[in-house]
């Protein structure tokens, strides 16, 4: 990990700057930049005002016990029945993070509550995506990735380009009704599993545009990099993909501008959990922390 990040990391964990951070009113822009809101109705109203399609997160992670896993179901429940109210449910799917619904308890809670959210998301006609954690967690989340498939063939799941495994499976994951979303990754991962240099981790990520490009199912590009995008743009071309057999996505509050050229997916997060995901934003760009300190600063 880059040092700056890895101080701005550390910085995250120390008690005093989590409570000056997470006592400052949700509603300050600068939260409100990368995060809905807390509540249900906020991440309704983002997905209404945004007018792109998104994938909601309910933030929540690292679930240590039972009842905790619970409540993570019974938000995302709450919020594909709140979706189809408002008529948004055909243009807002939802991720979920298998750590955040029991993976670390038993990953057959995880599949148990995983499969409650799909039920739900099918029968308001969405879909769910299975976001991808540390590279300890892979093998699990692919496990329940396939059992969830067997009664849900659309549920997607995420690779990271920076683990040296990826390639395979996006090879195995390209195949007819796949719904597969890229990323670069986000975690601090050893040399022994995942690319360290950054053009590594572009040069895998191209590999993998190449495969699941190559094959029958739906890719899901989720970068901001402008130089991916234009790759993803050539290789489209190259393997004479119809602009409908494939999406962008991005981060809410991110490259707002590209993700309305591009027609992207929005990745949108709310609830009360805000903290971790705010931090590690701002650890990926140091000029964020910037901005961060003087709205914290000017407004309190
Ligand atoms: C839809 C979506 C879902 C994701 N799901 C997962 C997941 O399940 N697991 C996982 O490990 N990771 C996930 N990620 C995060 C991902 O792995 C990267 O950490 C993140 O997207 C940054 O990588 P990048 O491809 O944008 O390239 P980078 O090289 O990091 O960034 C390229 C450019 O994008 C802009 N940019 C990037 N990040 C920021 C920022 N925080 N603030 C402002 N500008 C920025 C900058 O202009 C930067 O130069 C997800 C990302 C997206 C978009």
């Amino acid at each position: 990990m880059n040092p700056l990040r890895a101080l701005i990391m550390a910085a995250a964990r120390n008690e005093a700057v989590r409570s000056l951070v997470a006592s400052a009113p949700i509603s300050r822009d600068v939260v409100r930049r990368f995060v809905a809101g807390e509540t249900t109705q906020d991440a309704v109203a983002v997905t209404r005002e945004l007018g792109l399609p998104v994938t909601l997160d309910y933030l929540g992670e690292d679930t240590t016990d039972e009842a905790q896993a619970e409540q993570v179901v019974r938000a995302y429940l709450e919020l594909l029945e709140a979706l189809h109210a408002a008529g948004l449910a055909s243009k807002a799917e939802v991720s979920v993070k298998l750590s955040a619904v029991g993976q670390a308890l038993d990953e057959s809670l995880a599949l148990t509550n995983a499969s409650r959210i799909c039920a739900a998301a099918g029968q308001v006609g969405t879909t769910v995506t299975l976001d991808m954690e540390d590279h300890t967690t892979t093998d699990s989340t692919l496990r329940v990735l396939t059992e969830l498939r067997e009664q849900w063939p659309w549920v997607g799941a995420v690779l990271q380009a920076y683990l040296h495994r990826t390639l395979d499976d996006c090879k195995s994951l390209s195949g007819n009704g796949s719904r597969v979303r890229l990323c670069k990754g986000a975690y601090a991962e050893p040399a022994s599993v995942a690319y360290t240099d950054p053009h590594e981790v572009d040069l895998s990520y191209v590999r993998c545009v190449n495969a699941l490009m190559a094959g029958d199912g739906y890719p899901m590009f989720a970068t901001h990099d402008p130089r991916l995008i234009e790759i993803i743009g050539e290789r489209a071309r190259w393997y004479d993909r119809a602009r409908d057999s494939y999406e962008y996505q991005m981060l809410y509050g991110i490259r707002q501008a590209e993700q309305r050229r591009l027609g992207a997916r929005v990745y949108v997060p709310y609830g009360e959990q805000w903290y971790g995901y705010l931090m590690r934003r701002l650890a990926e760009r140091p000029a964020n922390v910037t901005f961060f300190l003087r709205s914290l600063v000017s407004r309190s």
